[in-house]
């Protein structure tokens, strides 16, 4: 994931402060990156419960850039955010994303692979596990 933190960084590394003195803007840029890569571990682990990681890392670093580079830092990160999004529910589609986390086997009533965690050493959560029963019949 941390492809996608430093495409971010270097698209707008350039943008903070510029009348900051050395120090700070060092100090601003390793907030920066550190921003861009937490927000990169929380979608990476939690892509399901992380409503709008775009809004939240700009709210996050939006200090650090003068007031005229705020609209290119957003569209940045949004361009970079979706990026990422785009790439996580890809592996998730395609059962790559594991994160050590399983996740229950059902699809459920819309279609959509049911996001529970299963019972311990199953396939299938409480709700689903009807269907392991089953296909250990079957
Ligand atoms: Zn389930």
């Amino acid at each position: 994931m941390y492809q996608y933190s430093r495409a971010i960084y270097r698209s707008i590394k350039s943008l903070i402060d510029p009348y900051a003195d050395r120090i700070t803007q060092l100090e601003y840029r390793r907030a920066v990156l550190c921003e861009c890569e937490q927000t990169m571990e929380r979608l990476a682990e939690d892509p399901h419960y992380f409503a709008r990681p775009d809004r939240a890392l700009f709210a996050d670093i939006r200090r650090y850039f003068p007031i005229t580079a705020q609209a290119q830092v957003a569209w940045a990160i949004r361009e970079g955010v979706g990026a990422a999004t785009a790439f996580i529910e890809h592996q998730i589609e395609t059962g790559m994303l594991d994160g050590g986390v399983s996740r229950c086997h059902a699809t459920t009533r819309k279609g959509k692979a049911c996001q529970r965690t299963p019972l311990p050493s199953r396939d299938y959560c409480p709700s689903h596990q009807h269907l392991e029963q089953h296909a250990a019949a079957a």
